[in-house]
């Protein structure tokens, strides 16, 4: 598929007018056809609640829901469907593990997060730590935005009972060595789970092989709608965690006297589900998992390598990640001399360009960098070198305006 080819296959681009350069893909991808097709073929045509009625209409979206679990398994590289539960994003899928692992843990017993972490990935561990009196420790980063993975010695101990980090950071790019996190959590008997938003778009994996017992993923950042997502569970964890939210569809049998469960996936499933979203989540995935992987990673270093060179030249900006292609995928983030982030997002606004400023929900990490907001531009299959360009031409104009 040729890169027009691809855009086209991205509703948004024939829908906005130009200039249209999107480069916030970080924050929520675009709808792919795919996706926005099964989410209205379910919403206009096939509507029903799932796992309940007996009658057809009901069935067929029963049995779509479960076609787009196995669609997200496949995706992921988890062999057996039943390890996915569908949820609500990425935020549920850490609560939920938060609330089932933490619940476990005796005072004093530690979680490992790291400095790279979305606050998706902070505030639901502390939260749920603050309930049983556990210790909350972090991995640092390297001046380059990376775990420094050197100093895990420092924070994992024998009271480590989780670690919980992420595959990518949504602010740097930089990408964790997952196997060498599992490898360290294992010599001390810690689970691991591994918050999946920022990797999933960059094309299918093999979960399993990276050895971790959870990974956690949002549907919008997958190319399809928002309100689903999906969270893998190794079995023998699953089958040992308590529910989350209590409701239909999660029970084996209620009474006054007591209520037992179902088994994973449908103990997380409490109530009805996002299902258009879910099934639009599947599709995306089953259409993702077509593509030429290979030569799309390419595709995004060579345009990564094309904005961090433009930005290298443009005296008053410094990126905070990692400034070569290796390790790291193309989510940039940048700060410019005496330029509040959100002046330069409103400004290339003007011009087309859709780029975050803030802290991106990741304040311990610019903490540590010493800044208190950055500029984002993230990249995804869609982008081309006119976007970069774009920006960079942009970029210039507005520095010259604003400094
Ligand atoms: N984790 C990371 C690394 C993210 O970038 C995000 C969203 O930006 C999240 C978690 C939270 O995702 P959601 O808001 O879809 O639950």
């Amino acid at each position: 598929m040729s890169p027009s080819e691809l855009r086209a296959e991205f509703p948004i681009f024939a829908a906005r007018p130009r200039p249209f350069h999107y480069l916030d893909s970080a924050a929520t991808g675009q709808i792919c056809r795919a996706a926005a097709q099964a989410l209205l073929g379910f919403e206009a045509a096939a509507r029903a609640n799932v796992k309940r009625g007996v009658y057809r209409l009901a069935d067929e979206a029963t049995q779509a829901f479960d076609r787009a679990r196995a669609e997200i398994a496949a995706y992921l590289g988890v062999r057996d469907a039943r390890e996915v539960i569908l949820t609500s994003g990425t935020t549920f899928g850490l609560n939920l593990l938060a609330h089932g692992l933490v619940g476990r843990l005796a005072p004093g017993d530690e979680i490992l997060l790291s400095t790279l972490e979305h606050h998706s990935n902070i505030v639901p561990w502390q939260l749920a730590a603050g309930r049983v009196g556990a210790v909350i420790r972090a991995i640092p980063v390297t001046a380059e935005g990376r775990l420094d993975l050197d100093r895990l010695d420092e924070v994992l101990s024998r009271r480590t009972r989780i670690v919980s980090v992420t595959h990518v950071s949504n602010v740097t790019g930089a990408v964790s060595d997952i196997g060498r996190i599992v490898e360290a959590a294992r010599a001390v008997g810690a689970r691991v789970v591994v918050d999946g938003a920022q990797r999933v778009p960059h094309g299918p994996l093999d979960v399993e092989a990276l050895g971790c017992d959870a990974y956690a993923l949002s549907g919008h950042k997958l190319f399809a709608a928002t309100g689903a997502g999906a969270l893998w569970i190794r079995r023998d964890l699953a089958e040992e965690l308590p529910p989350f939210l209590g409701g239909g569809e999660m029970i084996r049998r209620v009474s006054f006297a007591g209520t037992s469960f179902a088994a994973p996936p449908h103990r997380f499933e409490a109530g009805t589900p996002p299902i258009g979203p879910a099934i639009a989540l599947g599709a995306a995935a089953a259409w993702l998992a077509g593509l030429d992987w290979q030569a799309l990673a390419e595709a995004e270093a060579a345009l990564t390598a094309r904005l961090l060179a433009g930005l290298a030249a443009i005296p008053a900006v410094r990126v905070v990640g990692p400034t070569g292609t290796q390790g790291r995928l193309g989510v940039v983030s940048f700060a410019v001399d005496d330029v509040h982030p959100h002046d330069l997002c409103q400004l290339l606004d003007s011009r087309g360009l859709c780029l975050r400023g803030g802290h991106h929900c990741a304040q311990p990490l610019h903490d540590a960098l010493g800044l208190e907001a950055t500029t984002r531009a993230s990249l995804a299959l869609y982008n081309d070198a006119s976007d970069i360009d774009a920006l960079l031409e942009g970029l210039e104009w507005a520095i010259r305006r604003l400094a």
